[in-house]
């Protein structure tokens, strides 16, 4: 049996969730621990849509403190804490330098008192104590900021998971392992109806295309930006999403680059913004946060974006001197915030989420609005809490506080990986590479290597990453087109030309080992071009990429 078995046509379930990006996972994941028959369908991938953009941050709730979001800040804490220890090899320390520039909205002992009020909330927790920094200490560090001008700083430790995909897909795979059935690139098309409530989905079968009929007494519209296209199917009802569109840059280090993460205020509208250090060398920066109305299907970022971003960037690192030709990718999303008329400021909106039980004509139909990586669990556990009293059961503690990810190794990360590399008979890279990446998950994937050379190859100079991991994302994690492979499993599209180079090798890979034809193999790749042009790869804008990819 596959680790993730993202195929099969259910007829029943105790509830069914729609959507698998976090929030879906985490109710899923949540559900089949305490023994719940779930159903999780998608009709894109895991984690394929909004959860694919976040920052990235497992935020301990600094920014809702001038909102007085204390819950929200207590909750951020604690789950932070939880991530830390049951996702060691994904979720990492990583503090970040608030420069108390003299452009910013609010005061430098103000942001002082903040620091030391989150250090008291954050009591016992799991990382450093913030810092004051001050001048010497930041011409010290941080050369580059101290150019700009800034004076003195704080220095808030926070957290972040690099790789959300692979964090995604260990929420699907232990999802799985506790029972949960995920069904993905399958559309709901429609609600099932019974004695005037909702009894379950119609969803499309991926591979006979037909329609099938699904039974559950709970449904949970957890589709994000889509929740009211889901609840469309329910009947009439208010609209419940104002989305605000957030964009991100990915660029190569550049002079100035910082060690750790800048979370400062942009010197163009005050907004909160992040110089984000990244993966295997790379940064991010956000994101922007306006009003949308627009299709996001096919999402992008605008010109106007990237100039404000790379401004505030050059503003707070001069020597940065970023121009859009730096811009290897980027990428677009919206949040899908509760809806507010007339919304003037998107930063006003609170981000703590909410979850609706719906009566009359939608009994039978929970919807999830807001949430977020850092809280997902959390989000889960409260759903659970709902779901046990609609279906009377008994309430019951959450297993998920204290269970480890499956990829946690059992010793530290530090020191799997330093054994992992040793006893590899992989290139010290690629081995790197695959303890990084997969944590544990990662044995597998070289005894697979190890059972063919040709699986040991490297199909991507950049990253290392070799041909076994292509296709122990379609035997084992439930991975079906190019996109799934590159971008949610290996993550080799989080390189610099977003995969391009390496998709011809991974499909080729696929055509020798996984009985893809040579016209699937070509009609996945005009599709996988086709699709990463919604992050307007640099290799696309200049007209450089490899030959066979245009
Ligand atoms: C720019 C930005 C930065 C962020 N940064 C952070 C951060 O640093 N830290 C943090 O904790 N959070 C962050 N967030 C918040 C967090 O990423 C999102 O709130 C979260 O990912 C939303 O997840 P979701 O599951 O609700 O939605 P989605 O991930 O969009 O999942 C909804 C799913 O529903 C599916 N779907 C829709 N309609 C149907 C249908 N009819 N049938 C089947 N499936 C359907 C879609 O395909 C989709 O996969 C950020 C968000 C944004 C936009």
């Amino acid at each position: 049996m596959p680790r993730l078995n993202t195929y099969s046509a259910p007829r029943s379930a105790d509830v069914v969730v729609i959507g698998a990006g976090i929030n879906g996972l985490a109710i899923t994941r949540e559900a089949a621990a305490r023994g719940l028959h779930v159903v999780m369908i998608d009709r894109d991938d895991i984690a394929a849509r909004t959860s694919a953009i976040s920052t990235r941050l497992i935020h301990g709730g600094l920014k809702y403190l001038p909102r007085m979001e204390i819950p929200l800040v207590f909750e951020s804490i604690r789950e932070r804490n939880i991530l830390l220890t049951t996702a060691p090899h994904l979720v990492l320390p990583y503090p970040m330098l608030i420069p108390f520039a003299r452009w910013n909205k609010t005061p430098g002992w103000l942001m002082s008192c903040g620091l030391i009020v989150h250090d008291v909330l954050a009591i016992g927790k799991k990382l450093p104590l913030n810092r004051i920094v001050f001048s010497g200490r930041l011409k010290r560090d941080w050369p580059s900021v101290a150019k700009a001008g800034v004076k003195w700083g704080g220095l808030f430790q926070d957290a972040h998971v690099p790789v959300t995909e692979r964090f995604a897909t260990e929420i699907a795979i232990d999802a799985d392992r506790h029972g949960a059935t995920i069904l993905t690139h399958t559309p709901v098309v429609s609600l099932l109806r019974e004695g005037g409530r909702v009894a379950g989905v119609v969803y499309r079968d991926r591979v006979t295309g037909e329609e099938r009929e699904l039974r559950a007494p709970l449904v949970v519209n957890a589709a994000g930006p889509w929740v009211d296209s889901v609840l469309d199917l329910a009947g009439p009802h208010a609209r419940k999403i104002g989305p605000t569109k957030g964009s991100h840059l990915v660029v190569d280090t550049f002079p100035g680059a910082p060690d750790t993460c800048i979370f400062f205020d942009s010197p163009q509208d005050g907004r909160p913004m992040f110089v984000l250090p990244w993966w295997d060398g790379r940064f991010m920066i956000g994101t922007t946060d306006l009003p949308y109305d627009g299709s996001i299907e096919d999402i992008a970022i605008d010109d106007d974006e990237v100039a404000y971003l790379l401004h505030s960037v050059n503003t707070i690192i001069p020597e940065a001197g970023l121009a859009p030709a730096d811009v290897l990718w980027s990428y677009s999303g919206v949040r899908p915030l509760p809806y507010v008329a007339d919304l003037k400021d998107p930063s006003s909106v609170s981000r703590d989420s909410e979850i609706i039980v719906h009566d009359g004509d939608a009994s039978g139909l929970m919807t999830i609005i807001g949430g977020k990586y850092t809280t997902h669990r959390a989000l889960g556990e409260q759903t659970l809490r709902k779901i046990e009293k609609a279906l009377g059961m008994p309430r019951e503690a959450s297993p998920t506080r204290e269970a480890r990810f499956p990829g946690a190794p059992a010793e530290t990360v530090a020191r799997f990986r330093a054994e992992f590399i040793a006893r590899s008979a992989l290139p010290e890279r690629s081995a790197a590479r695959l303890a990084d990446v997969y944590g544990a998950l990662a044995r597998p994937i070289e005894m697979l290597a190890a059972s063919d050379p040709a699986l040991a190859e490297v199909i991507d100079e950049e990253s290392g990453a070799i041909a076994a991991e292509v296709l122990h994302a379609v035997r084992e994690e439930g991975a079906v087109t190019l996109e799934d492979i590159l971008l949610r499993r290996t993550v080799i599209a989080l390189g610099s030309d977003v995969g391009l180079a390496a998709a011809p090798r991974a499909a080729a890979v696929l055509v020798a080992y996984a009985g893809w034809t040579p016209e699937q193999a070509d009609a996945e790749l005009a599709r996988y071009r086709d699709s990463v042009r919604r992050f307007m790869p640099r290799a696309l804008r200049a007209g450089t990429a490899p030959s066979g990819m245009l």
